[in-house]
């Protein structure tokens, strides 16, 4: 072990703690902003290329600070466009992260956790457990790697990423403090500069942290409900034994209430054959909702070993989606992106080595489109 102290990681500062570091070294605001353009519009992790820093705050910098980037270990793409990464975190686990380009869009599917704590019986994730939290570095470095993909080092990066949606591995609101300052960096104008309604987090529904959410944070809410009533939902999302229906649905009407500007909240529900896709369960889902501003976004579930659940046929899935629109609900399907290179929803690795086994495990599933608006198929 060495006696220097770790050096701090710059990419990891949200805008406010880049601020108070700053400060702590005796430079003003300022100087944390150009930081914040350099990292993240220019891409430039070098101090000595930092040209608008005197060479003394350059040398500061170098002693006690760094811009630690992931290490992307695999990249692939897709004849649909959609482009994923593989990269390696500290302790050698991995995460990956899927751009997927639409007309008018980018979406980028970034991961909170390596593996997740909450075990819905019907996610991979879950079925691989927790690992660890990812760190503010390793949340916004998915963004990073992404958005310097599109750029020659040293150029202003173009804007190809519009939205980013938390629905990677893992479940956000248990990794908040880290997920609330990525989101503050994924919004900062001098960081990526993402609208609020263009940054959506995902959770199953760990009410008391969406309460906390909508204290400190504005961006698009997705609810992961997937069932109608307590009965079958504490069988697929177990969490709904601590937190029912009722209370989570409540909740999404206050962290809406608290917004400043009337948003819908996106309700995300995969269909699963035989178990949640009937049409008394659609009109379930319709009643349960009726005083909740949202849209759904329905999900075929995306198999994957020994799940012992099926996807369900086109045709249950739109006449599930039929009967909610007869009930003038915004519905939408999301369409699948990226499967020849498995980076559709269920499809995401957790781990480097299985890389070399593409077919053999999937692990992950991962949401791959903006559920702002959905897709149809
Ligand atoms: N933990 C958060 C965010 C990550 S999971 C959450 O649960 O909301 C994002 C989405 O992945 C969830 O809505 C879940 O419906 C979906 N999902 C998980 N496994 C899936 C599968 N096999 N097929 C289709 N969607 C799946
Ligand atoms: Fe975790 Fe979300 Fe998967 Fe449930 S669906 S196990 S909360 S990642």
């Amino acid at each position: 072990m060495s006696d220097t102290p770790a050096k701090i990681n710059l990419l990891g500062l949200s805008p406010a703690k880049m601020e108070e570091f700053f400060a702590s070294i005796g430079e003003k605001k300022f100087r944390a902003h150009q930081m914040l353009k350099w990292i993240h519009q220019y891409g430039e992790s070098d101090f000595e290329k930092m040209t608008n820093m005197g060479k003394a705050l350059r040398a500061k910098l170098a002693e006690i600070s760094e811009v630690a980037l992931p290490e992307v270990v695999y990249e692939d793409f897709s004849k649909d466009g959609t482009r994923k990464w593989v990269m390696r975190m500290p302790g050698g686990s991995a995460v990956e992260t899927v751009y997927i380009p639409e007309k008018d869009r980018g979406t980028l599917c970034v991961s909170s956790q390596i593996g997740c704590a909450l075990d819905c019986s019907f996610c991979s994730t879950g079925k691989q457990g927790f690992n660890r939290d990812l760190t503010v570095a390793e949340i916004i470095g998915q963004v990073y790697v992404a958005a310097m993909s599109f750029h020659e080092p040293g150029e202003r990066r173009e804007r190809r990423i519009t939205n980013v949606v938390m629905m990677g591995m893992g479940e956000p609101l248990l990794n908040f403090d880290n997920v609330v300052d990525a989101m503050h960096l994924m919004m900062d104008d001098n960081a990526y500069g993402l609208s609020k309604r263009r940054v959506t987090l995902s959770t199953s529904g760990v009410v008391p942290m969406m309460d906390k959410l909508g204290d400190v944070i504005d961006v698009s809410l997705a609810v992961s409900l997937h069932a109608p009533t307590d009965d079958l939902r504490n069988v697929l999302v177990p969490i709904n034994k601590k937190y029912p229906l009722a209370e989570l649905i409540d909740a999404t009407n206050r962290y809406l209430g608290k917004l400043p500007d009337r948003r819908k909240a996106t309700i995300e529900y995969t269909l699963i054959d035989g178990v949640n896709d009937s049409i008394e369960q659609a009109e379930a889902l319709a009643q349960l909702l009726r005083n909740t501003p949202c849209k759904i976004n329905l999900i075929p579930f995306n198999p994957f070993p020994n799940s012992g659940y099926k996807r369900p046929s086109n045709n249950r899935v739109y006449k599930f989606r039929d009967h909610l629109i007869s009930r003038d609900y915004i519905a939408t399907i999301r369409s699948t992106r990226g499967d020849d290179i498995d980076a559709a929803c269920g499809q995401l690795v957790g781990k480097v080595e299985d890389r070399t086994r593409r077919s053999a495990r999937y692990i992950n599933a991962v949401q791959l489109d903006n559920p702002q608006e959905g897709n149809q198929v």
